[in-house]
């Protein structure tokens, strides 16, 4: 079925103007774009007969905010996936088989199940044993989200959507129908290629913790006929035009013979409270895709202060942790990791704490997101961020990112005329102090993990705050083929440090010689 022809009679000044054409702006050419892009694909018909699938696909995750340098990207993950849809049912199965690559070698497996509100996933905790869990807040919103973003829902999803509207243009130099709409709280844009008509991007803003207003993308290619239908057998997703993760699919079928429990959610995940925000967020899926804590996002944050030395508190309650060093008349923050709601929680402990001395400092020991996330928070407070010199872009670039999609603390005040915050650069070692108390802030090469490394150290207490290099063990159990560990160690005894407690940005406080008896064997 071709798209009818619109007929428009227009008085111009003292001019009729007659023309018969497929309208190309407003919502009337949305809904032409979007009748062609169908037609393309097989027809409205045949796209509202796919009531479910199941995809089969190979692929490879990356994470843009992890790589050894801020302008890199690392792969973190391969992976062989079967996604089972049910689109009436919002039912979603998603069994995922990967190899992980960072942050450390080693299997990682999962399963996924959704139907409407309720959600489960099983997955292999630290002692192998597999429960269903209730699915995370915002795992779930981000799966349903995606429902609609699928090829074979997107057109009809699209049409049913509010907002509709068409404004055309050339991206990196090729044409397409630009349609957009308002889908589940975000606004979103579908772009149609003006040569084969078929749907090439789907693109949608969400808030990043740590980039702000994000630019997320699913791109389409290797169109092949399923049933009828043509879909594309190649996709590349992408956060701020940086691929996150691209799958070619190895098999597909539309309408699968389905077994009656592939959506059974289990009793046991049930029964647990659901407890957050359903914020739909790629931040929880790319956490996912590295097998690493994104729990607490969107939940409330419980924050428990350790006084480690008199007026040094480890800051814990989380999967990453800070170190508070009260001065004579200020703070100083050592990492600011996660997100804005877990640094509001630590500020309000530590004002709790220690309470009239301001914020003045705060030290990022490195700039991966979930240890750079937490920084805007206090930034709008005032403080000034201790970086390392080779990350004074990064971080400016952080301080100034637009923040519409969930306004935070900084973009508030920056909104007010709040001057932009200021970063202290550290090219080897910058000393801290009030005259009594001293904080040495490092520099710790290191190869792996990022470069960029910073390292807090107390002289008087003999406390040295690290992360992702070192992160202690209950018990003092070293891995000595780690070689993170061995650069932190490496580093410590190189400086000179006199070091008797390791207070890091993860695991539990720990004691320097059982680190240094284990790798001073070589
Ligand atoms: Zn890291
Ligand atoms: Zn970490």
């Amino acid at each position: 079925m071709k798209t009818a022809l619109l007929c428009v009679v227009a008085l111009s000044g003292s001019t009729l103007l007659l023309g018969c054409s497929a309208p190309q702006t407003g919502e009337a050419g949305a809904r032409a774009a979007l009748d062609d892009a169908a037609e393309a694909m097989g027809g409205w018909e045949a796209l509202r007969a796919v009531q479910s699938q199941r995809i089969v696909s190979q692929g490879t995750s990356w994470e843009p905010t992890q790589g050894l340098r801020p302008s890199e990207t690392r792969e973190v993950n391969t992976f062989a996936e079967t996604v089972t849809v049910d689109f009436g049912r919002s039912a979603v199965r998603i069994g995922f088989k990967g190899q992980r690559t960072y942050p450390a070698s080693g299997p990682l497996e999962f399963t996924e199940v959704i139907e409407g509100q309720n959600g489960m996933l099983e997955q292999a905790d630290a002692a192998g044993v597999v429960s269903p869990v209730r699915l995370h807040p915002s795992r779930h919103a981000t799966r349903l989200r995606d429902l609609n973003r699928m090829p074979a829902r997107v057109l009809i999803a699209a049409g049913g959507s509010s907002g509709l509207n068409r404004a055309d243009r050339a991206v990196d130099g090729v044409m397409y129908q630009v349609v957009t709409y308002q889908d589940g709280g975000q606004s979103v844009e579908l772009l149609i290629d003006s040569a084969t008509q078929l749907p090439a991007r789907v693109v949608y803003m969400e808030d990043d913790p740590l980039l702000g207003d994000t630019r997320n993308e699913w791109a389409w290619s290797d169109w092949r006929e399923v049933g009828g239908v043509r879909l594309p057998h190649a996709e590349e997703r992408r956060v701020n035009g940086l691929a996150i993760r691209r799958t070619t699919v190895t098999e597909m079928a539309n309408n699968p013979q389905v077994a009656s429990d592939a959506f059974a959610v289990a009793d046991t995940a049930l029964q647990q409270p659901a407890v957050g925000e359903r914020i739909a967020s790629e931040w929880t899926l790319r956490r996912a895709a590295m097998g690493v804590g994104f729990q607490d996002f969107a939940r409330p944050q419980s924050v428990e202060l350790e006084m480690v030395a008199p007026g040094v508190y480890h800051a814990r309650g989380s999967t990453h942790h800070s170190l508070i060093v009260e001065m004579s008349d200020h703070l100083m923050v050592i990492e600011a990791p996660l997100f804005e709601e877990r640094s509001q929680a630590v500020i309000a402990a530590i004002k709790e704490r220690v309470p009239g001395k301001p914020i003045r400092y705060v030290m990022m020991s490195h700039h991966h997101n979930d240890h750079s996330g937490g920084l805007r928070a206090y930034a709008a407070e005032g403080a000034t961020v201790i970086a390392h010199a080779g990350n004074v872009d990064f971080v400016r670039g952080m301080l100034t990112h637009t923040k519409t999609v969930r306004p935070d603390a900084l973009a508030l005040v920056q909104s007010k005329g709040a001057a932009p915050p200021a970063i202290d650069a550290v090219e080897t070692m910058k000393e801290y102090t009030d005259g009594r108390r001293v904080v040495r802030v490092y520099t710790i090469p290191n190869d792996a993990h990022a470069q960029g490394m910073l390292a807090a150290y107390l002289p008087a207490e003999r406390i040295i705050f690290t992360s992702d290099l070192y992160s202690p063990a209950p018990g003092g159990k070293v891995d000595p083929s780690n070689a993170n560990a061995r650069a932190f160690y490496t580093a410590v005894k190189t400086l000179g440090l006199n070091v008797d407690r390791v207070v890091a940005g993860h695991g539990v406080i720990g004691l320097f010689r059982d680190l240094a008896a284990v790798m001073a064997k070589g």
